[in-house]
């Protein structure tokens, strides 16, 4: 029986990196199905929704997305669909596996980077909880609940007790946000005291993000609010090539969606140059979810051979191909590893 997976492609570069990946997808050889719906600023033109009914309607049956970036507009305007997304399903983990890729050449390509982000994925500053109290003075709420700290660090240690992880270090600004960061890295404490074998560390954010840059290869598996887990992904990302690398996944009881850490990157939409690798690399953690582990293997296997190989990388990354160059290479490495056709 083949999976049924929600396609959603969003808005600017989604389309292009949904197609390529989904075609990618395919030549790895998975028994899936897609039902394509759309959300995003496309949605709302077409049909009037920002979030159409038919997308709930198809994950509440599938359980299982693969989404293109959404766009959401700045200081004002409607409100996020990805937060709309992840609080109605209740995907309160966002997991983003940082890694370097063999053969591209940044800034730290010298260190061995293998790091994962445990983003807190419903609350906080994103509650959108704003208002104007007086002319010239706003609140925006910060949501910090013992609940939702709970199942993110507890996220965090299962994987890291499951994967084998050595230690997972808790990102906060209690020194100042007393009571909201307190809770949450008391929440954290308390989990880690259930898992011994992980080595527990804290540090303040400002600071992290130092450390991030000077010592990197010291950072194992980190559990983070959401709007810092939100700016140190991309901080992070910066560290293994860019955006166009680092994919991620909204995990929750009962559903997940599977996305790129990148936005829908309007300055270069539709020209033919994103970088499909983000959502690829989510796809094989899709798989991988799926249990259909030889195709997240050989998709991994064929991103791994043309980054080392290096002939047929896009702009971002220091490449001259274009988008569907890329996949076409991509392609050609599971066909040509597996022996396998395509379907
Ligand atoms: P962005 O991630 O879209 O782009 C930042 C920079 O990275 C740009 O220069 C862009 O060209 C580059 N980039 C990003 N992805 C790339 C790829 N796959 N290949 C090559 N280059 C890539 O961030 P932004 O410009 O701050 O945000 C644009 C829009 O995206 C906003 O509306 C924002 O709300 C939205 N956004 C959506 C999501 C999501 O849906 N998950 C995430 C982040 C931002």
């Amino acid at each position: 029986m083949p999976h049924t997976i929600t396609l959603i492609p969003g808005d600017g570069i989604g389309p292009e990196v949904a197609d390529a990946t989904v075609r990618a997808v395919e030549a790895a050889g998975a028994a899936v199905e897609w039902e394509r719906v759309e959300a995003g600023a496309r949605a709302l033109a077409e049909y009037g929704q920002l979030i159409p009914d038919e997308v709930f309607a198809s994950l509440e049956v599938s359980r299982v997305g693969l989404k293109g970036p959404t766009a959401t507009p700045i200081g004002g305007g409607h409100q996020s669909i990805n937060v709309a997304l992840r609080k109605k399903l209740g995907l309160y983990t966002n997991f983003r596996p940082v890694r370097m890729l063999p053969g591209l050449r940044t800034r730290f390509h010298d260190l061995p980077l293998d790091l994962a982000i445990f983003r807190e994925n419903t609350e906080d500053l994103y509650s959108g909880l704003e208002h104007e109290v007086v002319p010239g003075v706003v609140e925006s709420l910060k949501i910090i609940t013992q609940n939702a700290s709970m199942k993110i660090a507890r996220s965090c240690f299962e994987y890291a007790r499951r994967e084998g992880r050595k230690k997972v270090t808790a990102i906060h600004k209690a020194n100042i946000m007393k009571l909201s960061d307190g809770l949450f890295l008391k929440c954290c404490r308390q989990v880690a005291s259930q898992f011994p074998e992980v080595q527990h560390a804290e540090q303040i954010v400002d600071n992290a993000c130092m450390q991030l840059v000077m010592r990197p290869e010291t950072f194992d598996l980190l559990v983070l609010p959401n709007l810092y887990g939100d700016i140190i992904s991309d901080l992070a990302a910066g560290l293994v090539g860019g955006l166009g690398i680092v994919p991620g996944a909204n995990l929750g009881d009962h559903h997940a969606i599977f996305e790129a850490v990148h936005g829908t990157a309007p300055d270069i939409a539709g020209k033919g140059l994103a970088n499909p690798t983000a959502l690829m690399q989510s796809a094989v953690l899709m798989l991988a979810h799926l249990g259909e582990r030889q195709a997240a293997a050989r998709l991994g296997q064929a991103i791994r051979e043309v980054y080392a190989a290096g002939e047929h990388l896009t702009g971002d990354v220091g490449g001259k191909a274009s988008t569907a160059e890329f996949t076409a290479a991509i392609i050609g490495a599971i066909t040509h590893s597996s022996g396998h056709a395509g379907s």
